[in-house]
């Protein structure tokens, strides 16, 4: 079958047509941190959509070139250096480090570069594209010595957010990055230095300044992966006007199609709202692991929803996100047990073919492909139940859950659990093995205590970490 998202651009599901179809290679750009906070949530909900894509055309068998940038330096980097009294460099390293940090805790795979917007080479890529754009008449120097961009001069300007073109009228000139569709106007491509930007200053050939926050992606995409890219993604905020601009800007410098295919991830919400650093309604990643959930249960929980449907944040997700994947770890051990660990699974076929995969070939369709996954689980622990799985078939189906993994990275780690942990749990099991539950259930309450939770199941007791602990 074959594999189809949604184009922001043409607004419809197109089939991925890469350029390279023969060496099977596929090069994605994708909007990453700006490095003045650290990321929440939201942000990363956008990056385990990103992960999901390119894990999943992996298992296709495509070769993935993904670009991720770094901005650290815009508007509000600049604004958090001021106020913290720290050099520009000094104040987004920090975040940039958290930024590896918490995605490492959600098993988001490294991109294969990581650009940052400072490095001199980027810097000059985008003065020399400024350049042609002055060149071509697509972009003047105004009087505050900053460079702009003439938006009627660029035919399609507004076809990527959908904007009415015959209305579409630059309302005079923009300086900041962001801005919302009433203001639409010529937008800055280079900011004369002042007193407020601090050490965030370059040489030019329009005087000393920095470079505006769009123009350093398209920079950035195509010095290190061509004028032409297959997919480009971000979340849905950077549809207009970060994209709109990059598109500008480099088919301006170009004048080839800069991007195929446009994926935009749907925001996540906390009580009805965008989880938005601006609205103080966000959580970070250490936030969550500090209520005793496990990154592995927060990737579970940002990720089981489609990217194009938005997702409300709450702790009763996380709870059944630590359900699920309790089911899933259940369920893996039942099967290790009864494949008994003789059989070389690799060699197996598994009955379960390609539907998981099918799913997510449908516009990344993961709550079919994990409907699908759970459903298997059911019959094959009915199956179970009644000794109706041979060794054989519980090795295939490891087999097909090891391969399907690779996208979903479910896996538990088997973090260890503390001594002292150990030590209660094992003293639990032997007073139920002696049927002193009097005892079990004075030792169940002493592992709460300690924030975790003593669970019977079929194959014994098992042990994990409280809910909300
Ligand atoms: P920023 O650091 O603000 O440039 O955002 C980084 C990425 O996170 C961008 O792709 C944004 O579109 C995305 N993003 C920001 N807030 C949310 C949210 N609440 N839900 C999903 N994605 C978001
Ligand atoms: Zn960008």
């Amino acid at each position: 079958m074959a594999i189809r998202f949604f184009n922001t651009y043409s607004r419809k599901i197109e089939e991925l047509a890469p350029r390279d179809l023969k060496s099977r290679k596929i090069e994605i750009y994708t909007c990453g941190p700006t490095v003045y906070s650290r990321a929440h949530v939201g942000n990363f909900r956008a990056y385990i959509f990103e992960d999901l894509l390119q894990r999943h055309l992996e298992a296709r068998g495509f070769k993935i070139h993904r670009v991720m940038n770094i901005t650290d330096v815009d508007d509000k980097t600049i604004r958090g250096a001021r106020e913290a009294k720290v050099p520009l460099q000094k104040f987004t390293q920090q975040f940039k480090d958290a930024f590896f940090q918490d995605a490492d805790s959600l098993r988001i795979k490294r991109a294969d570069d990581y650009p940052a917007a400072t490095d001199q080479r980027y810097i000059d890529t985008m003065v020399s594209m400024i350049d042609v754009l002055i060149s071509k008449g697509l972009a003047y120097q105004a009087d505050d010595k900053s460079v702009y961009y003439r938006i009627n001069k660029f035919p399609n300007y507004g076809k990527l957010a959908h904007f009415n073109l015959d209305e579409l009228r630059s309302t005079g000139r923009v300086k900041h990055d962001d801005y919302d569709k009433e203001h639409i106007g010529e937008f800055a491509l280079w900011k004369s230095w002042d007193e407020e930007d601090g050490d965030a200053k370059w040489d030019s050939p329009w005087g000393p300044g920095r470079p505006g926050w769009h123009i350093e992606c398209s920079a950035m995409a195509t010095a290190l992966l061509g004028d032409q890219i297959d997919i480009h993604c971000g979340g849905v905020d950077n549809i207009f006007p970060h994209h709109e601009a990059e598109i500008a800007q480099t088919e301006g410098v170009t004048g080839k199609q800069f991007v195929r295919m446009w994926l935009h991830c749907a925001h996540l919400l906390v009580d009805g709202q965008k989880m938005a650093k601006s609205l103080g309604n966000f959580y970070t990643v250490p936030d969550v692991l500090e209520k005793s959930y496990t990154g592995r249960e927060l990737r579970y929980a940002l990720i089981r929803v489609n990217y194009r449907t938005q997702l409300n944040f709450t702790w009763d997700g996380m709870k059944e996100a630590r359900e699920s994947l309790g089911r899933i770890d259940d369920w893996l051990e039942r099967l290790g047990e009864v494949a008994g660990g003789k059989i070389d699974s690799s060699k197996l076929d598994s009955k379960f073919g390609h539907e998981f995969d099918d799913a997510l070939d449908d516009d990344l369709n993961i709550s079919a492909a994990l409907g699908f996954l759970f459903e298997t689980i059911r019959e094959t622990n009915r199956a179970m139940d009644e000794n109706k799985l041979d060794a054989k078939a519980a090795a295939a189906s490891l087999n097909w859950w090891s391969r399907i993994n690779q996208v979903l990275d479910f896996e538990s780690d088997g973090a260890a659990l503390p001594e002292e942990v150990k030590k209660l749990a094992k003293a639990r099991a032997q007073a139920r093995l002696a049927k002193d539950f009097r005892k079990s259930d004075e030792l169940r309450d002493k592992l709460n205590a300690l924030g975790w939770e003593a669970r019977d199941t079929k194959n014994g007791q098992k042990i994990t970490r409280r809910a909300g602990a």
